[in-house]
């Protein structure tokens, strides 16, 4: 006899839990139940399990047969959707149908409500919300902190339960934070075995590159799974530790974070979901330098993405969407001369756009982007997917180029995010990598 797969041996420690998610949206295929994924996951990482899962449209006999079944099978059940105030939101009528409750209407719930639309909204809290304050009886509420639909706890004698969450996944993951996590943690087994993950993103180096640099550590970092996954935003690197008590899984996840970062170095910038923006806004702000930046062919991508970081306004001081020539020469003091012989997709014009919006912004760095996002417009010499990006730091600038895969969103995408790589590795006075061209 073989040994089972760890991953999938039953583990006895473990709280098995079924989800139903509801909403026509989700059987139709307008919306991806991203609910499902989050909930699974996060169960995983403190010792739950999700044995089976169930997607049901808003009907109510539907949902309560699927309730009912689960119940039977399992015994604990978590629901998302059908929580909100119109007539297809049927989720709290269906499971009180299941545990023969009716349902009465909440006065404490009903004030708060009313408190929060005034605040709001000044204004009175329209008759249909009165659907979200109505409670099976013997139900818990679970608070809502992130919006109006609040959540309902069902247990019945046996100790058999449904927890009921909202379709909204920001309101979802808050609630099951906040609220439904802390709730299980006494029916998780202290011996539970979880399932967690650590990913590290990086950005300017590609899969094979990775695989490379890791060797014979490709596959299995410290023994743990590695998977690569490639996005607009760089390769991530996922380190999954399965069913293992939750230290050592936690200690065996250090150990493999450090291996990878230690053979990946520069490229990785952060952990989850690190923003490379938020990075390099910071790094400037440290250092006390002010960025300007001058796009072409992502009219204003990477300005957005420098801006949405809150506090920007300490470092970024502005920047010219450069699209026509016209206005990389009347904007930037690009040379017409240059435009002329290199054309606008080149090391000089990216190098001048850098230096003009520099010196007009008297900022301290300078970023310019240049190149063909297509479809159309490609040649041989220089195909679609072709882009210069320089950085001019007080005059001493570095230039490079890329050929990025992909269509002209990604194209853009890949581009704004390159640059701001270049400006990370700027402010951490890190070497530039080939195949970058420096010159003052
Ligand atoms: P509901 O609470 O059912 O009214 O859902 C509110 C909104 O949340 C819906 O319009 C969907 O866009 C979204 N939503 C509901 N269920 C899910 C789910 N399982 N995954 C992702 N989004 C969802
Ligand atoms: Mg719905």
């Amino acid at each position: 006899m073989t040994a089972p797969d760890a991953s999938r041996a039953p583990d006895a420690g473990a709280l098995d839990v079924e989800l139903i998610t509801v909403g026509d949206e989700l059987l139709l295929g307008f919306t991806v139940d991203t609910n499902a994924a989050h909930l699974a996951r996060t169960l995983a990482g403190v010792g739950g399990r999700i044995v089976r899962r169930a997607s049901v449209g808003d009907d109510r006999a539907v949902i309560a047969d699927a309730v009912r079944e689960a119940l039977q099978r399992t015994g604990a059940v978590i629901t998302t959707g059908g929580l909100g105030p119109t007539a297809d939101d049927l989720t709290r009528d269906a499971v009180a149908d299941v545990f023969g409750r009716t349902l009465a209407l909440d006065a404490a719930l009903l004030a708060d409500l009313e408190a929060r639309w005034q605040r709001r909204f000044n204004h009175p809290l329209p008759p249909s919300n009165h659907r979200q304050v109505m409670v099976p009886e013997g139900a818990e509420v679970l608070p809502n902190r992130h919006g109006s639909a609040p959540g309902l706890w069902l247990e019945d004698p046996q100790g058999r339960w449904v927890a009921m969450l909202p379709g909204v996944p920001r309101e979802m993951r808050g609630m099951l934070a906040d609220t439904l996590l802390p709730r299980l943690q006494g029916r998780l087994a202290a011996t539970a075995r979880v399932v967690r993950s650590r990913t590290l993103r990086t950005v300017g180096i590609a899969e094979s590159a990775l695989a490379d640099r890791l060797g014979a550590q490709a596959r299995t970092v410290e023994g743990l799974a590695l998977a690569y996954l490639p996005g607009a935003e760089g390769v991530d690197l996922r380190v999954t530790a399965p069913l293992l008590p939750p230290d050592e899984a936690d200690a065996r996840l250090g150990a493999a974070v450090e291996t990878l970062c230690a053979r990946v170095g520069p490229y990785v910038y952060g952990e989850e979901d690190a923003d490379l923006a938020a990075l390099a806004v910071q790094g400037c702000r440290v250092r006390g330098w002010t960025v300007a930046v001058a796009e072409s062919c992502t009219g204003g991508m990477l300005g957005m993405r420098l801006t949405a970081v809150p506090g920007a306004s300490d470092v970024v001081l502005g920047g010219v969407i450069a699209y026509a020539n016209a206005i990389k020469v009347s904007e930037l003091g690009v040379a017409p001369a240059l435009l002329e012989t290199d054309g606008a997709v080149s090391e000089a014009v990216a190098r001048a756009m850098a230096a003009g919006v520099r010196a007009r912004c008297g900022a301290t760095v300078g970023i310019g982007i240049t190149g063909i996002a297509g479809p159309g417009g490609g040649t041989p010499d220089k195909p679609v997917g072709t882009v210069w990006v320089a950085v001019d730091v007080d005059g001493q600038v570095h230039a490079a180029r890329a050929v990025f895969p992909g269509d002209r969103h990604e194209i853009r995408y890949r581009a704004a995010q390159a640059a701001l790589d270049r400006l990370r590795r700027a402010v951490d006075g890190q070497a530039p990598e080939p195949p970058w061209v420096t010159r003052s």
